[in-house]
C-alpha cells in the first residue's frame, strides 16, 4: 500500500510513514489533515476564556531554550505572594474567565505549600473556576525537592483542587536532543509516566511538543508516536499542542528557524498521526495569531484562549504579553470562515 493509499483509507500510519509524510507537499497534507478535522469537528474552532498566571520565574533547572527563568539573560527574579495571585484571579473572574492556567519555574525556596495551597484558595473562593496547573516537569521537581513520589504529588494536587494538567515540559522526547536542550529536568519516560498516573486517577491532560530548534523531523514523529501509544492505553489526553520554538534571550544557539511551510506541515502531520487525540491546538502565542488562523486549514481546531497575560513565551520574543480580547478572537476566527465555539477546559461547549 502506498502512503497516499493509506491516507485515502484512513489507515493508522507507522513511524516510517510519519517521517515520509514530510516529503509530501503542504497542500496534499492539508487536504488529508482537513478531512480528519472536518470529520471530528466540522468547521468549529474552539477557544477558551482563560487567564495564565506564572507565579515565579526562579528556577533550579537550566533549560537552554528557556528565556523565562531568572538568569543572566533575564535578571529579574520574582515570586508572587498568594494575595497577589488571588487579586489577579478576582479581576479575571470579573472579566469572565472560565479557567485559570498556572505554571511556574522550579523554585526550590518557596516550600511545597506555596505551590499547592494557592489551588485550594482559588477553589474555595471560586468553585466554578477550572484550575489547570502543574506540568509533569513541575510535578517531578516537587517530588524530588520534597522527597515524595509522583503519585504523592498528584494526590496532593487533587486534594487541593487541581482539575486538569497542562501539557508543558514534554519538549521533545528523543533522549539525545532532550539532553542538549533541557538535560536535568523530567525525563521523557517520567513525563509519560506522570501523565499516565494522572489519567489513571480519571483526570485529563494535554500534551505539547516544542519544535523548530535542533530536532529533526524524525524526532517530531517519534514524539507523536510515544504520545499515541500512551493515549491508546489511557485515553486521557484532550489536546496535542505543537509549540513553535521562540528564539530570543536564550542559550540555545539556533540559526535555522522553521518556515511557515514547515510549521504548517508539522500541524498537518500531527493531525494525521495522532488519530486518537481529539483536539489539535494551534497555540497562537507561539505560532503567531496569523499562522494559527491558517493552521485551521491544516488540522487545527482549537486556538487556545484569550490568556490576558503571558510571561513565558513573551520573554522569548512572542507577541503575547497582553493576551487577546474575546471579541477580537471571535472576529478573527469568523473572518477565516470557521465557526468560533467557546469551550470549557474539558472541551464542553459553553453557551
Ligand atoms: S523551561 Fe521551565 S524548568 Fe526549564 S529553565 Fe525554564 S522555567 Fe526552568
Amino acid at each position: 500500500m502506498t502512503l497516499i493509499e493509506k491516507l485515502e483509507s484512513g489507515k493508522r500510519l507507522t513511524y516510517e510513514d510519519g517521517v515520509s509524510l514530510y516529503n509530501l507537499d503542504l497542500i496534499t497534507l492539508g487536504k488529508y489533515a482537513s478531512k480528519i478535522r472536518e470529520e471530528k469537528h466540522g468547521r468549529k474552532t474552539y477557544y477558551n476564556v482563560n487567564r495564565h498566571i506564572n507565579p515565579t520565574n526562579i528556577c533550579k533547572d537550566v533549560c537552554h531554550f528557556c528565556a523565562y527563568s531568572a538568569s543572566r539573560k533575564n535578571p529579574q527574579p520574582y515570586t508572587l505572594k498568594h494575595e497577589e495571585i488571588m487579586a489577579t484571579v478576582e479581576q479575571s473572574v470579573k472579566n469572565g474567565i472560565k479557567e485559570v492556567h498556572i505554571v511556574s519555574a522550579h523554585n526550590p525556596d518557596t516550600g511545597l505549600e506555596w505551590y499547592l495551597e494557592i489551588f485550594a484558595k482559588i477553589k474555595e473562593k471560586y468553585p466554578q473556576l477550572h484550575v489547570k496547573a502543574l506540568t509533569a516537569a513541575e510535578i517531578h521537581f516537587l517530588s524530588e525537592q520534597y522527597n515524595k513520589s509522583h503519585e504523592d504529588i498528584i494526590n496532593l494536587m487533587i486534594q487541593n483542587g487541581v482539575d486538569s494538567m497542562p501539557g508543558g515540559g514534554a519538549e521533545v522526547f528523543d533522549e539525545e536532543v532532550r539532553k542538549r536542550i533541557c538535560g536535568g529536568k523530567v525525563t521523557s519516560q517520567q513525563w509519560l509516566d506522570i501523565h499516565k498516573l494522572w489519567h489513571e486517577k480519571g483526570r485529563q491532560s494535554n500534551a505539547t511538543m516544542l519544535f523548530g530548534h535542533i530536532e529533526s523531523r524524525a524526532v517530531r514523529v517519534d514524539h507523536m508516536i510515544r504520545l499515541r501509544e500512551l493515549q491508546d492505553l489511557t485515553g486521557g489526553f484532550n489536546a496535542f499542542i505543537p509549540l513553535v520554538y521562540q528564539k530570543e534571550n536564550n542559550y540555545l544557539k539556533v540559526t535555522d528557524f522553521p518556515t511557515a511551510n514547515e510549521i504548517l506541515k508539522t500541524f498537518a502531520i500531527s493531525r494525521i498521526m495522532l488519530d486518537n487525540i481529539p483536539h489539535l491546538k494551534a497555540y497562537w502565542v507561539t505560532s503567531t495569531i496569523k499562522l494559527a488562523l491558517i493552521a485551521q486549514e491544516f488540522g487545527a481546531n482549537d486556538l487556545d484562549g484569550t490568556i490576558e497575560k503571558e510571561s513565558i513565551n513573551s520573554a522569548a520574543g512572542a507577541n503575547s504579553a497582553n493576551g487577546m480580547k474575546q471579541k477580537e478572537f471571535l472576529e478573527l476566527i469568523e473572518s477565516s470562515r470557521f465557526i468560533p465555539v467557546q469551550r470549557d477546559s474539558l472541551y464542553n461547549e459553553v453557551d
